[in-house]
């Protein structure tokens, strides 16, 4: 049944439509049309047939109808018959009938006349003629018959060519239809074809064809404009695809489609790199196989169910980013984060499932906490160290480091304390200021070892004397205070006062050594004395300086006894405005060189003219200002004035522009004094070189170490150092070697009586002597008297100081003194140097 298939394609195709319809058309034109012709034809030829019978039967008639004789008519009639048309000829008269030969009576049938064609079935057609006898007969008929078959043959042809002429008609239109079919369905043909591999992915091929059929030719225009556009479009997407394929092959999350009965339809490379699975083992499998069964228990109840959608149980999960647990194909389970959300515009009911590994946030924020956990630990470990090492800095602040005695801080808040506390109950109390008599001695002569082990020992045995509620403090140096919180009276305090003195008059044993010391004590007493702590300590303050000049070694505050103590007070308030207000002034005092008799530098000395009591001289004040602190700003005020003048001098050419100036002890804990010195002194454009610095011999030896700092960085500065009052602290001279000095300067005290007093001679050289062997240089001061310039002089003395050359000057009258001694003979006094020295 091949052909049969075959047929029903070919009648589909456009040329087996085009064949089918031209035959449809044939079918019903072609026999129409054959038969109107056939009809016309067959008309026209019978009436011509019986046009022709007439005529030729009329004119036979006529021919026989002239002589109606018998014989003639045989023989008419038998000519007639030779001719083959006439089938029949007979002429019936009154009497008689004249037949034809060969006339037909075989037909069978007998006269009948025709009317028409083919008419009574005879196949001849019967004529008959009235004939009209000129002779006066009786009428005659003349019946002829004429053979229809010839034309009936001739019909039957003409049929025949007609049948022929349609087939030949239909067979090409036909060939025709078919020719045109051809000719229109290759060039589509082609463009199927064409467009078909265009389909199948041949982006190469041409939709163009070869046709003259212009609805073709545009059809594969249009289709070639299509093909174009869809080439770009697919490559559009193509590379849109590439694109959207590379984020997913690179993404690090897993991402996978998923049915609505939880099965991967999808999965990008990720998945395969999480769970360990290839790809082909992905495709198909049920997403709770990458879960733990306890990851995700909507999921795997639902599974339990049997529910098979069970996704859509899920849409309390969709797009909500859950944390869970996933398990790999190595079975090994691992920290997971899932997502399940609807696919976009997706009538399949499938989802999209995103899978993040986040094994290593997890350990990130494991090791985050471990490690928040540790600084935890050392930070609370640090502020515990730091609030100990607080207390202890407090506990430093507050207490002295030799004896671990409260320090002057503590004790003031303290004394604050009790005060506000005395004031409040309304009971009194005490202050008492102690001061050591002779500790020096022992430092200097034992070494300041020995002195700290006695300082511990004294406050060892004041401590045992005094009550747990009482303060024993160390305020520096060899000076104590001791508060009692609550006294009845004057009295009591006293008693404490004194028991005190008298338990540190018993010896001390150190290193084998016994040791006495005598104790000085000032009192003073809240309310009585003073109303806070302040005035209480100044008070007490005031009363160990009477104490110490009377033999009792214990004084009371007492205001109206001693007026010289209120007047030294309120000369300490005084003093603090007169730094601010310019109330003091400096005069200098000149050093002569005794090898040049030229002046090798002046020395700066302080006065005050206080605007009630006129012209106080530095002794009265500077004891003050050392004890109430007022020491520092004075001593600035000093130095920058000297050094303001150094510069003066300078600028004026007046030589030697060196100028000295006093330190007191208290400057010289002043860490900051150097620093201080050094910026004066850049101010001031005046060279380190130029400003000598003078240090009593006590103050040194009072704190050596911490005056050793500072006088190392003033000596390192450039700066010169002297040690003043030599021979008042006795301190030794192997003591003072290890200090930065250049000079010493022999106290008046020695030199004043040097010419009456021959012990002070013996000193003094041996002083002179003992400096110069260790490299230092010796000024005398307080030379009174040409003898002892003499004197001082032969016995080596490097540069010599006092009112017999000049007192001290203020600048101005400094300068014309310079000026006269220059002068030579115009002055008082003529200075001999040393190599006259006797002169
Ligand atoms: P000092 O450093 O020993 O100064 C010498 C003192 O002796 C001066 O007394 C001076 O006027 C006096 N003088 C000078 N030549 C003779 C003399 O030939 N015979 C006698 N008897 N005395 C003479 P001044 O100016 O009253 O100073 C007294 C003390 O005050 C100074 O003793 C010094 O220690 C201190 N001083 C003066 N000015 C300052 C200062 O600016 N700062 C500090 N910290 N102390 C100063
Ligand atoms: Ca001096
Ligand atoms: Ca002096």
């Amino acid at each position: 049944m091949a052909w049969l298939h075959r047929l029903r394609r070919f009648v589909r195709t456009l040329t087996g439509h085009l064949v089918i319809g031209g035959m449809l058309i044939h079918a019903l034109l072609i026999p129409l049309l054959f038969f109107g012709i056939t009809v016309i034809v067959k008309e026209s030829t019978q009436v011509r047939f019986i046009d022709q019978i007439r005529s030729d039967s009329w004119l036979f008639s006529r021919l026989v109808s002239r002589d109606l004789s018998r014989e003639r008519v045989q023989a008419l009639l038998d000519d007639a018959l030779l001719d083959g048309r006439v089938v029949y000829a007979e002429i019936e008269m009154d009497d008689s009938v004249v037949t034809g030969k060969g006339s037909l009576p075989s037909t069978g049938k007998p006269f009948q006349e025709d009317f028409a064609f083919n008419q009574h079935g005879d196949s001849v057609y019967y004529v008959a003629i009235a004939l009209e006898p000129n002779h006066g007969k009786n009428k005659a008929v003349l019946k002829l018959g004429y053979d229809e078959t010839p034309t009936n043959e001739q019909i039957a042809k003409t049929f025949e060519h007609g049948l022929y002429l349609a087939l030949a008609y239909v067979l090409m239109s036909l060939v025709f239809g078919t020719y045109m079919g051809a000719k229109l369905t290759r060039p589509l043909r082609d463009l199927r074809d064409s467009a078909r591999g265009v389909a199948s992915g041949d982006t190469e091929k041409q939709l163009a064809v070869n046709t003259t059929v212009s609805e073709v030719a545009s059809l594969a225009a249009d289709l070639g404009l299509m093909h174009r556009e869809l080439v770009r479009n697919s490559k559009d997407i193509a590379a849109r695809e590439a694109y959207l394929q590379a984020i997913m092959d690179h993404v690090l999350d897993g991402i996978a489609t998923l049915d609505r009965h939880g099965r991967i339809f999808s999965a990008n490379p990720a998945m395969e790199r999480i769970f360990g699975y290839s790809h082909h083992e992905l495709i198909g499998a049920d997403i709770t196989g990458l879960l733990t069964p306890d990851a995700f228990p909507d999921l795997q109840n639902a599974r339990e169910d049997g529910d098979v959608a069970l996704l859509e149980r899920l849409a309390i999960h969709k797009g909500v980013i859950v944390e869970t647990r996933g398990r790999r194909e190595s079975l090994a389970v691992f920290p997971m984060e899932i997502a399940i959300s609807d696919m976009p515009d997706d009538g399949h009911g499938q989802f999209i499932a995103v899978f993040r590994d986040i094994t290593q946030r997890k350990q990130a924020e494991e090791e985050l906490k471990e490690l928040q956990a540790s600084l935890e630990k050392r930070v609370i470990r640090r502020t515990k160290e730091l609030a100990t090492a607080n207390l202890r800095l407090e506990y430093q602040a507050l207490h002295d480091a030799l004896t671990d005695l409260p320090n002057r801080v503590l004790l003031k808040d303290r004394l604050q304390q009790a005060v506000q506390v005395a004031r409040e109950k309304g009971h009194s109390l005490a202050l008492l200021m102690l001061d050591l008599d002779h500790f020096k001695e022992v430092n200097d002569t034992l070494g300041h070892h020995t002195g700290d082990l006695l300082l511990q020992l004294v406050a060892k045995r004041k401590k045992s004397l005094l009550r747990e509620t009482d303060t024993l403090a160390r305020l520096g140096g060899d000076e104590f205070a001791v508060l009692l919180p609550h006294v009845s009276d004057v009295r009591e305090a006293t008693k404490v006062a004194r028991h005190i003195i008298s338990a540190l008059e018993e010896p001390f044993v150190l290193e084998g050594h016994s040791f006495r010391i005598g104790t000085s004590a000032g009192i003073a007493l809240f309310p009585e004395h003073g109303p806070d702590a302040a005035t209480l300590m100044r008070h007490a303050d005031v009363a160990l300086y009477v104490a110490k000049g009377n033999s009792s070694g214990c004084s009371v505050y007492s205001a109206d006894k001693d007026e010289n103590t209120v007047n030294r007070l309120a000369l300490m308030n005084d003093l603090r405005r007169a730094i601010d207000e310019d109330e003091l002034w400096l005069n200098f005092q000149p050093k002569i060189d005794a090898a040049t008799g030229q002046v090798s530098e002046v020395e700066a000395l302080v006065r005050w003219k206080h605007p009630r009591r006129g012209l106080i001289m530095p002794e009265e004040f500077i004891y003050l200002a050392e004890h109430s602190g007022l020491i520092r700003p004075l001593t600035a005020w000093v130095l920058e004035a000297a050094v303001r003048q150094c510069h003066l001098f300078q600028q004026e050419g007046i030589k030697p522009p060196t100028i000295a100036v006093n330190l007191s002890m208290h400057n010289l804990h002043d860490a900051q004094l150097p620093e201080y010195i050094a910026r004066v002194l850049n101010t001031w454009h005046v060279n380190p070189g130029n400003l000598m610095l003078e240090i009593t011999e006590s103050a040194i030896m009072a704190d050596s170490v911490g005056a050793l700092d500072v006088l190392t960085r003033l000596h390192y500065m450039g700066m010169r150092l002297a040690i003043d009052d030599f021979g008042t602290g006795y301190s030794s001279l192997a003591y003072l070697k290890q200090l930065p000095v250049d000079e010493i300067k022999i106290d008046k005290s020695f030199t004043i009586d040097i010419d009456k007093n021959p012990e002070d001679l013996v000193i003094v050289r041996s002083t002179i002597d003992l400096a110069h062997n260790m490299g230092l240089r010796v000024t005398a001061e307080g030379v009174e008297s040409r003898k002892a310039w003499e004197i001082l002089v032969e016995m080596g003395c490097d540069m010599l100081q006092g009112y017999y050359i000049t007192p001290p000057l203020p600048p101005e009258k400094l300068k014309e003194w310079i000026h006269q001694s220059t002068l030579g003979g115009s002055r008082p006094f003529h200075f001999p140097r040393r190599s006259s020295g006797g002169a």
